[in-house]
């Protein structure tokens, strides 16, 4: 992920063209800009907008990585006609001290980060509003972190050299946080705001700068699942796979899998509880499975992070979970009506969905019928009635457990077959 520009390989480790990154000359380097930074000039820096003399180099990615080759991209603006306006010299007006500043960043062991080699790179920088809560921050969850990794940097556990493997950006953010909950005991600064800086690969790199603030009420939710010993990350969101219905050779779709765990924790951490529900949805020629254990924690989660807020006690849930069942046996051999509860847009084509549930329980067999409860539908109901406004949420638990119970059935029936 460091954006400098390699040179030869020196005892086949990497090495930097950057002087200061060169044992030979950074002693130089570190003079030479110095000197630069004592003299006084009139020139203005575009990044801090201090008056200096000479810069040592213009404004490059190195020092300051959002600048890109793609002039308009970087604020360069030029008019042909009538007025002219244009920062030429846009690129040149980059002070010593911001140059030295930015070039120091990449030796800071206080970022996370994640490479997907020949995708891209991860970067999140911790925003906080003081630099000594910054500092106490980072001080706080640096041990977490494996400097000597390099395509990903936090450790399985700390003091372990293996480093966790997330399939995408917002899964290593969760999993940052599971780590920081259950590793990290004096939790005086949490930092909830992020920037996340995503490096493409390949020889353009437009960075992506976005600011993740996360609700107070989200890191509650992990740090309260690790009170109860349960990883978000490692136990929740690894243990998601999607299956195919008829595998011919390997039984999971890996790609899918790791686009639905990356989807999954940037629910989580948006606090989207809609989109959660969505992606746990069979899909085209497969379904999203898990675990008895994973699917504990799934419910725990739920409870902690829905259930409770919702104000709905713990048995109520019995009452969606049954429901859930009848659609997900309701529509074992085709899921469309699963597809049509998630995609009731107003609390009428709700009811409209939940009394074509209900008209599908005449053609269930002896033995389906035998594992559902019919009264809990009713039970449904009043529930919607009672929480009108909620409905919404109501429809998504129903959705996430009709795919619990679809992807179960799905796997029982594979077991029974075989
Ligand atoms: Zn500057």
């Amino acid at each position: 992920y460091v954006l400098i520009q390699e040179g030869t390989k020196v005892k086949g480790e990497v090495a930097f063209k950057e002087g200061l990154y060169n044992e030979k000359t950074a002693v130089d380097t570190v003079k030479k800009v110095f000197a630069l930074i004592a003299e006084e000039g009139t020139r203005n820096c575009i990044v801090c907008g201090r008056p200096f003399s000479s810069p040592v180099k213009k404004l490059q990615q190195a020092a300051y990585p959002p600048v890109t080759k793609i002039k308009s991209l970087s604020g360069v603006r030029s008019y042909k006609d009538g007025e002219v306006y244009s920062f030429k010299e846009y690129f040149e007006d980059f002070c010593p001290t911001c140059y030295l500043i930015g070039l120091s960043e990449w030796s800071d062991d206080g970022i996370i980060y994640r490479t997907i080699p020949g995708e891209k790179s991860t970067l999140f920088l911790p925003r906080l509003n003081s630099l000594e809560a910054l500092a106490k921050f980072k001080k706080s969850y640096r041990p977490l972190l494996n400097k000597s990794s390099r395509y990903r940097n936090i450790r399985v556990k700390e003091g372990s050299e293996e480093t966790e493997n997330p399939s995408g950006s917002f899964s290593t953010l969760i999993c940052f946080y599971e780590k920081f909950f259950f590793g990290v005991d004096k939790k005086e600064v949490i930092g909830k705001s992020w920037v996340m800086m995503e490096v493409p690969f390949g020889a353009v790199k437009n960075i992506k700068l976005s600011v993740i603030d996360l609700a107070e009420s989200t890191l509650r939710v992990i740090k309260e699942l690790s009170n109860e010993k349960i990883s978000t990350y490692k136990e929740i969101i690894a243990e998601i796979f999607f299956f195919y219905d008829n595998p011919k050779g390997a039984p999971v779709d890996w790609d899918l899998t790791g686009k639905i765990r990356e989807n999954l924790s940037e629910a989580i951490l948006k606090d989207d509880f809609r989109s959660f529900a969505r992606n746990l949805l069979p899909r085209k020629g497969g379904r999203v499975g898990y675990s008895k254990d994973t699917r504990l924690n799934i419910e725990e989660l739920i409870y902690i992070w829905r259930l409770r807020y919702m104000g709905i006690p713990k048995e109520k849930i019995d009452i969606v979970k049954s429901v859930g069942n009848i659609v997900a046996k309701a529509s074992k051999n085709n899921p469309s009506l699963l597809y049509k509860l998630d995609k009731t847009k107003n609390i009428d084509t709700f009811w409209s969905v939940l009394r074509e549930i209900s008209r599908k329980l005449i053609g269930f067999d002896e033995n389906d019928r035998k594992m559902i409860k019919p009264t809990a539908l009713d039970g449904l109901i009043q529930l919607v009635k009672d929480n009108e406004d909620r409905w919404k949420e109501i429809r998504d638990l129903l959705v996430v457990y009709s795919s619990m119970y679809y992807a179960i059935g799905g796997m029982k029936e594979e077991k029974e077959n075989e």
